[in-house]
């Protein structure tokens, strides 16, 4: 414990992380071709102006309250708590939101930002589609054009999206190269970017890619940490002692954490996708499984090959899909401010199952990896612990698969 003091009291004399160059130690920076520097640089700027600009925090607050749902319930899982052994587990009810998961946080923030910049086209990435839903709502929200990259693969997977996007109004771009799915989604959004950059913000959904986006996502994403903050020291009147968040690129659970980063006590957990078995291509658990590299313009924990070929990945959740991760949780874990653990489909179905039938709460499978790992959590930690546990989304879109999985 006092190691970790240490680390982290030299983390908070060395200044906020990133660095100007977007480094967190060796992770993130940019990776990019010479003509993205330029948007880059002009997004980093608008960022640095609105992030202290009144009216711009007024507005994004009001849309987080008043059209997204926000402040979301931190609602004590009384039943679960018993049943795995804990003393109190929270679940932050991020599912609630519009839309249905903890995204709209972001595409809110950086739709706000796009017109700010005065630019009246928005693209995105996305793998299961909630990204692409959240970025298509704020683009019918404020009116601006939108097209939405997606594999042909992923097109087929997750119909129920695609049509939600076209009503939107968002033009959904099918991608054929490479897997088909999310990561030559995003290779291909930056493409566009790269042409484009003159009237189109590209929104990434997660805190991976270039600097500013890792910092960027992971502070609008921080308004979920700084929430159970407040709502936690008024139940409790105590800082919790485990913070679990399941970690595709991680911001979920970078909006959890970050908010606690000082609170040395405070435990972070990130669970990743074990898949079905931690042989190539048949998990998504990039920070216990994989090595450093770069991909989609940063530097961080990457699952790839000998000869550094990106590896396919599998996981039952689509979000959980993605063979990297944000640079920020290759940091945490280089210092060991936060643990990272995978649990696999069976375990998260399991997880799927436990939260619906205690508390009347389906929860994405996303997140049903996180309610999985507390049985595990449970046997090791003192019984009186209090764990806060965020629920980034919910399960109706996840219905389809489960449905063939789960003998009922
Ligand atoms: C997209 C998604 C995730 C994974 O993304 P992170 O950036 O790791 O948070 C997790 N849960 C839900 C419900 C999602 O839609």
């Amino acid at each position: 414990m006092n190691k970790l003091s240490n680390r982290i009291n030299k983390y908070l004399k060395n200044k906020n992380l990133p660095d100007k160059f977007g480094h967190f130690a060796e992770f993130g920076g940019r990776f990019v071709p010479e003509t993205l520097i330029f948007a880059l640089d002009e997004l980093e700027k608008e960022y640095n102006k609105v992030k202290k600009d009144k009216k711009f925090i007024a507005e994004l607050n009001y849309y987080l309250t008043e059209y997204a749902g926000r402040p979301t319930p931190l609602y004590l899982a009384k039943k679960l708590s018993a049943n795995l052994g804990i003393g109190k587990i929270y679940l932050k009810r991020e599912d609630l939101l519009h839309t249905g998961a903890h995204k709209i946080n972001n595409t809110l923030g950086q739709a706000l930002l796009a017109v700010r910049m005065k630019k009246p086209r928005v693209i995105a990435e996305t793998g299961a589609g909630q990204h692409g839903v959240a970025t298509a709502t704020v683009a019918a929200l404020f009116g601006l054009k939108c097209d939405i990259y997606m594999g042909s693969e992923d097109m087929l997977r997750q119909e129920p999206n695609v049509f939600r996007m076209r009503l939107l109004g968002a033009r959904v771009i099918p991608v054929k190269s490479g897997s088909k799915t999310l990561k030559d989604a995003m290779t291909q959004a930056l493409r566009d970017w790269v042409t484009n950059v003159v009237d189109t913000h590209y929104i990434i959904g997660t805190v991976a890619g270039p600097h500013p986006y890792p910092m960027l996502v992971r502070d609008f994403q921080s308004v979920i940490g700084k929430e159970v903050k407040k709502q936690i020291l008024k139940n409790d009147r105590a800082l919790p002692d485990y913070l679990v968040a399941c970690v595709g690129g991680g911001s979920n659970a970078m909006g959890l954490f970050y908010p606690f980063f000082a609170d040395k006590r405070v435990k972070f957990i990130g669970v990743e996708a074990g898949g079905r078995s931690f042989s190539q291509g048949e998990h998504a658990a990039t920070l216990v499984k994989g090595d450093i590299g770069v991909l989609h313009g940063s530097k961080s924990g990457l699952l790839e090959d000998r000869f550094g070929q990106i590896n396919a990945t599998h996981s039952i959740s689509a979000g959980l899909d993605y063979p990297g991760v944000g640079p920020e949780h290759a940091y945490y874990k280089k210092i060991k401010r936060a643990q990272y653990v995978s649990v696999n489909d069976l375990e998260a179905l399991a997880g799927f199952r436990l939260l619906s039938e205690l508390e009347g709460i389906i929860p994405a499978l996303e997140s049903a990896h996180a309610i999985a790992y507390l049985k595990r959590l449970g046997k090791k930690i003192n019984r009186n612990s209090r764990v806060v546990v965020c629920l980034s989304g919910r399960g109706d879109k996840d219905l389809g698969i489960v449905t063939k999985r789960l003998k009922i």
